[in-house]
Order: C-alpha cells, then structure tokens, then sequence
C-alpha cells in the first residue's frame, strides 16, 4: 500500500506532465476499478486545463478549468506512467514494485504537455473520481480526514486533545484517519521510533489529564513531521538521479529504521536492542523495546 511520502512523490512527478496542461484525449479501458468510473468520464475531462494538483492524505486532486475536480487515489498497487514520446517513466516507484504489464492499463490521458499519463492498476483496488467543485467538501472519502501531517493544523495540542482518554494502543491511534490524516504502517513505526515512544503505551500517554501535550507529544509531532519529510526528500533525490541515468523516475532507496528490521540490531545511537517484531490490531509492528518506552 502507498504511503503519503510516495503519493506526495508521484503527485511531484505528473505535475509537469499535467498542471496547466489540457485534456485532449481520456481513454477509459475498464469502467470498474474499485468503484465504478464517474458517469461521462471522458467527457467531462477532455478539454479541460488542470489548474492545479494537489494532495489530501494519500488522494490526488486535480482542480479542473470546469470546477470540477478529478479524484485519484493508487489503492495497494496502481501506479502511473508518464510518457514523451514513447519513453517511459513511473513517478513514485519506491519499494513497490509496479506492474509493467500493459493488460493493467485502465486509464490513459493524453495532456497537451506532450505527455501521455497511463494509469496502471493489477488489483484495481485504486479510482478515479470526479467531484463537482460545491461536492468536495461533503465527498464522504475526504470529509472525515483529520489533519495533514506535514499542514499547519497538526500540531501537539491537536494531537493530544485528539487522544486524551482513547483507549486505543498509541500506534492505532496514530493510523486512525480521523486523527491524523494519510499516515500508515511503516511511518507509524517509523516515527514512534525516532520519538522513543512505545506502541504498546496507550494513546492517552501522550496527554496530560485535561488534555494538553506534554513532551512526549511534542517529540512525537517533530518525528511524524520528520520521517515523512525525510522520505519525500529521498524519493525527491533519487528522482532526480534515475532521471539522469535509466529514465526511472523516483525510485526509492530509503532504508527504515525499525520496519521490516526484525532481529536487527537497533539504530538508536547507543542502544544496545534488538528490533522485535509484533503484531497490533492485525498489523505488524516493528520496534525498540529497550529505546522506546
Ligand atoms: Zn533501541
């Protein structure tokens, strides 16, 4: 499943191919992705210019000349293809591996950019939306989202009012969508990682009595903030690079701390644990036990 550092990875890499750019062909070859296709898909997209693309949690949105705006979201295993004259490259191809099996292919623009944008979905867990503009902010997907972690909104005193009194462990309480939006398993473990903070605490750890943030909450935010903008940053860096050498946009190479580390010697400087692995809520956790407390 994407997270938000590689949503936000392949929002960067179809920017030139799409902002400002015109709709002159949409090509829809499967009309049911996870759900089915807006009525008049084509129609309503074709001779439109994408205003702008933006991001909400892990949704893409492009806000349309019409009003409209055109609601992307990658599910576990779609991807996109930009391509100038035939030559291929895949935005955001992190360490997923993207199917490059062309029978996947659903949805393919043609951009007055030069550039065609092939959506790729094997498992079609992904959609495409289109929202009127007065729809947007009643869309069901998008209403419930609590803050973005990167925006101003998210903070310590949000985030501790947020979890005083859950009853939850503090890692479900961090996937929770209506808490902090777009975050997922791996920048969950990530962050409590950098924070010191163990999964297992309950959420209510990170508030005092009434409420307020305390320091803990405080570390957690900064490290929230941190790994994804650290992970941004590589799949940004590494964009760069494979453009230069194979054409192979946004590859990345971000090696994680604790995720997917299990047995491993922990990377907290002077900590002398060993990475175990849990699992919580149906998911597994990877951590500290001796740093994270
Ligand atoms: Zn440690």
């Amino acid at each position: 499943m994407p997270e938000l550092p590689e949503v936000e990875t392949v929002r960067r890499g179809l920017q030139p191919a799409m902002e400002g750019a015109r709709f002159v062909e949409v090509e829809a070859r499967r009309l049911d992705l996870r759900f089915p296709l807006t009525k008049n898909f084509a129609g309503r997209l074709e001779g439109q210019i994408v205003r702008g693309l933006g991001r909400r949690a892990k949704y893409l949105l492009a806000s349309l000349s019409s009003g409209d705006v055109l609601l992307m979201h990658l599910g576990m295993s779609g991807s996109f293809r930009v391509s100038y004259d035939g030559e291929d490259n895949a935005p955001g191809k992190f360490h997923h591996e993207r199917s490059q099996n062309n029978g996947h292919d659903h949805i393919v623009f043609k951009m007055s950019s030069g550039a065609t944008v092939t959506f790729n979905d094997p498992r079609r867990f992904g959609f495409m939306k289109i929202l009127s503009a007065d729809a947007v902010d009643t869309e069901p997907l998008l209403k419930s989202l609590g803050p973005e972690p990167l925006g101003n909104a998210f903070d310590a005193a949000m985030l501790a009012a947020a979890c005083t009194g859950k009853k939850t462990s503090i890692k479900a309480a961090l996937l929770d969508q209506t808490i902090v939006a777009g975050l997922g398993n791996i920048y969950v473990c990530e962050a409590l990682h950098r924070a010191q903070i163990s999964p297992k605490r309950m959420a209510s750890v990170i508030a005092s009595k009434t409420g307020k943030p305390n320091e803990r909450t405080e570390r957690l935010v900064a490290s929230i903030r941190a790994v994804l903008q650290d992970a941004i940053k590589q799949g940004g860096s590494s964009l760069r690079d494979h453009r230069r050498t194979d054409g192979d946009l946004g590859y990345f190479q971000h090696h994680f701390r604790v995720y997917d580390r299990e047995g491993e010697k922990c990377p907290t400087p002077g900590c002398r644990g060993t990475i175990k692995r849990i699992v919580q809520t149906g998911r597994s956790t990877f951590y500290c036990p001796v740093c994270q407390k």
